[in-house]
């Protein structure tokens, strides 16, 4: 049987199977994240993970351990199949919608109940990288000098 996420070619009757993930493989990529989602940084239970491909299968991503990461079910879904890249404009333009078309948004902004920062997307992941890399670095620093 053929669940409905396995389809992720569009042409009609190309389908592409997605590898099911053992219990181990997903954990694996839970604790990789910190129990957190990969975009968002929301903490996330077990149970409520999804597993998102950074670089979707629809647009050629393998669907390799590597390319997935654990994702809330909101930033999945709005995710999509969109590249990381796209999902960070997606993410922009929401703002500019809300700006646009809620009222209730304006007037927040008008009195001072919310405040625009206009700081930049950075997704978790991203976050979690750039920490690494600085460690790295910090550890690197200390090293005896030859
Ligand atoms: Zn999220």
């Amino acid at each position: 049987m053929v669940g409905r996420y396995d389809r992720t070619d569009k042409r009609p009757g190309k389908l592409t199977r997605r590898r099911q993930l053992s219990h181990e493989e997903r954990k694996q990529i839970y604790e990789r994240m910190d129990r957190r989602c990969a975009y968002c940084g929301q903490r996330l239970e077990y149970e409520d993970m999804h597993v998102d491909h950074v670089k979707p299968l629809a647009k050629g991503g393998p669907d390799i351990i590597p390319n997935m990461v654990c994702s809330c079910e909101y930033c999945n879904r709005y995710k999509g199949s969109r590249d990381v890249e796209s999902f960070r404009r997606a993410i922009y333009r929401s703002l500019g919608a809300l700006e646009r078309d809620s009222l209730a948004y304006r007037n927040s902004i008008k009195y001072g109940l919310i405040r625009r920062t206009h700081a930049p997307v950075i997704f978790y992941f991203e976050r979690k990288e750039r920490r690494c890399k600085y460690k790295w670095k910090r550890k690197k620093s200390h090293w005896p000098k030859y």
